[in-house]
């Protein structure tokens, strides 16, 4: 059996139709950027969230970096992150001048709370969040330390759409939430596109305009923006999506749980649930395992299809070489890095597919 680790098109062909519909209505609308199904989208994606405002973008970087822009920090300024991150979290901030103190990660693979105080010094201004895999980092903690050192909280939510603490939603906890809508996130369009959300007023206006070149009337410019918009087919298909969100959740979760609960195999550590399910829209399942050369050899003989998320941490990337770190600064990130390994896992995955994956694992 060949067993993709992804895949695209069954939660395209599930609504085929209502997708199929919004872009005539779009493209018969004769209107195609920021327009009313950006306007509707933001509104439904704030309310989705429970959130002020919504403002759409062009992808999750330009998420990050137009949510950090407006946060006003000087450059020189540090910013607390996770390690064990994809790159597009550190580059949010880097692009703005600032400069990252990577914190290790829990067991949840997500910025340790009880590491983050060691690494504030007097120039520290924000934490970036970032809720990887899927999961929703120690919020509570987190925010805790935040307001006794007065520090702004950015949360990367590009994984992790509709997860949730006490029905509090990531995006909401920190001052901005960014998220991705790249086609392979759990909001995934067709094509680029990201959002902030804030309470924050300030927040939401000055990235308003600066995706807008940054204008706020017509042809009268107050900043040196970006062009950074989302689009109405975009806008209009996420509307489709959000829709089904919940629904589309609720079958990665009841997948993953098979997973977390029929795999039995004591070389293969599976991922941890630290706030119950609500608390994981297991974006990715990733598991961690000693000889991972090995595993993956024999899974890729049994047709297993294995990705690794991800295998070059950002302080090791030839892109961060300036800031000047080394192999072995931060140990447990390159360990996961080493071994970790992401099973397949996708809206519309087949029964059988994830039957063959579990049998195939416990053989191991
Ligand atoms: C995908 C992703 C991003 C970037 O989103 P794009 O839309 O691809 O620019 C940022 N952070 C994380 C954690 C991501 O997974």
């Amino acid at each position: 059996m060949k067993i993709e680790n992804n895949q695209l098109l069954p939660q395209y062909l599930k609504f085929k139709n209502e997708y199929l519909k919004k872009v005539e209505e779009v493209l018969d609308s004769g209107w195609y950027v920021l327009g009313n199904e950006v306007k509707c989208f933001e509104e439904e994606f704030a309310e989705y969230n429970q959130s002020k405002y919504c403002v759409g973008v062009a992808s999750g970087l330009d998420a990050l970096i137009l949510a950090f822009e407006a946060l006003h920090l000087n450059p020189g300024d540090e910013v607390i992150a996770p390690a064990n991150t994809y790159i597009a979290s550190i580059m949010g901030f880097t692009r703005n001048g600032l400069v990252p103190k990577f914190v290790e990660p829990d067991q949840y693979y997500n910025l340790d709370p009880l590491k983050i105080e060691a690494a504030i010094g007097p120039k520290t201004k924000a934490i970036c969040v970032v809720h990887l895999y899927g999961q929703i980092a120690n919020m509570p903690e987190i925010m805790k330390i935040a307001r006794k050192y007065n520090l702004k909280v950015v949360e990367d939510c590009a994984q992790s759409h509709g997860a949730s603490i006490n029905g509090k939603k990531c995006g909401t906890w920190g001052d901005v939430g960014c998220f991705s809508f790249y086609p392979t996130k759990n909001l995934g369009g067709f094509g680029d596109g990201g959002a902030i959300i804030t309470d924050n007023k300030d927040i939401a206006e000055e990235v308003r305009m600066m995706r807008n070149y940054g204008s706020k009337k017509t042809y009268y410019f107050e900043k040196v923006g970006y062009n950074s918009r989302l689009d109405e087919l975009q806008a209009g298909l996420l509307r489709v999506k959000l829709k089904h969100l919940d629904e589309l959740t609720a079958e990665r979760r009841k997948d993953a749980l098979r997973y977390l609960t029929e795999i039995k195999n004591p070389k293969i550590k599976l991922p941890e649930m630290q706030f119950g399910e609500l608390g994981h829209v297991f974006h990715l399942f990733v598991v961690y395992i000693e000889d991972r050369d090995n595993f993956m050899k024999y899974c890729n003989q049994k047709g297993i299809e294995l990705k690794i998320h991800y295998p070059q941490p950002p302080h090791l990337s030839t892109a961060y070489e300036y800031l000047g770190y080394h192999v072995n600064d931060f140990p447990i990130t390159e360990k996961m890095a080493d071994h970790i390994v992401s099973l397949p896992l996708y809206n519309g995955m087949e029964t059988e597919k994830l039957e063959y994956v579990i049998n195939v694992f416990n053989q191991y």
